[in-house]
């Protein structure tokens, strides 16, 4: 992986994300105050815009200038929390020059583990977390044991779906949804539904 590839799959991702504007935006409208969709956007238009400076810099510094770049960017509660994954997933590959996929699961992990921790949220609470603590142990797993990339994009694709329409069913407990208790039920959740649509974005990309 480099610099380039960095730069493909924000692409791939802000594609992705404009094509699900209107459920994106509906999510958040629901459980939310309708800006989920607007701060995401924002953020990827961020990063085409330093482009140029990105590919001069490694993968680990173009994540960290990602990272501090969407701080800069995107408000309300996810600016920091995607902030904090890009910085962190930047730390970790600090020394890996051309991480491999065994090394770019581990700084996803990283990544995953700084939203966990900024935000105090685990598992089941009805956040993005939903979708990207599962499909990070997976990738973990999948590169473990060799998996080859189209598998490991089909397994990472269903497991991401699948716990994007898990959170369906959950009352959150963070976030602003929170503040709706049992009126959240029936409502999937907008960030649980962006990763989602991130990670289904970069699978195609990988195996197109
Ligand atoms: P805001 O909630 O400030 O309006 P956004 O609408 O951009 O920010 O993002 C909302 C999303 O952020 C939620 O759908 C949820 O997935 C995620 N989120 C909110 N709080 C947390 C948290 N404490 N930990 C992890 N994710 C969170
Ligand atoms: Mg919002």
């Amino acid at each position: 992986m480099n610099t380039q590839d960095i730069i493909a799959a924000v692409e791939a991702v802000h594609a992705g994300i404009l094509a699900n504007e209107d459920q994106i935006e509906s999510l958040d409208r629901a459980i939310g105050d309708g800006d989920h969709f607007i701060n995401v956007r924002r953020g990827c238009e961020a990063i085409t815009a330093i482009k140029a400076e990105l590919l001069t810099l490694p993968p680990a510094q173009a994540f960290s200038r990602i990272g501090m770049k969407l701080l800069s960017t995107i408000g309300g509660a996810s600016g920091p929390l995607i902030g904090s994954f890009f910085i962190s997933m930047g730390r970790d590959l600090e020394g890996s020059p051309e991480p491999d996929e065994k090394r770019f699961a581990r700084a996803l992990a990283a990544g995953v583990q700084a939203i966990k921790s900024r935000g105090k949220a685990e598992l089941g609470e009805k956040t993005m977390l939903d979708v990207l603590i599962p499909v990070s142990r997976l990738l973990l797993r999948l590169v473990d044991e060799g998996s080859d990339r189209d598998t490991l994009c089909a397994k990472l694709k269903q497991e991401a779906e699948f716990n994007m329409l898990a959170t369906r069913d959950m009352i959150a407990t963070k976030g602003r949804a929170h503040f709706l208790g049992d009126r959240a039920l029936g409502h999937i959740d907008p960030g649980a539904k962006t990763s989602q649509v991130a990670l289904f974005a970069v699978c195609d990309l990988l195996t197109a």
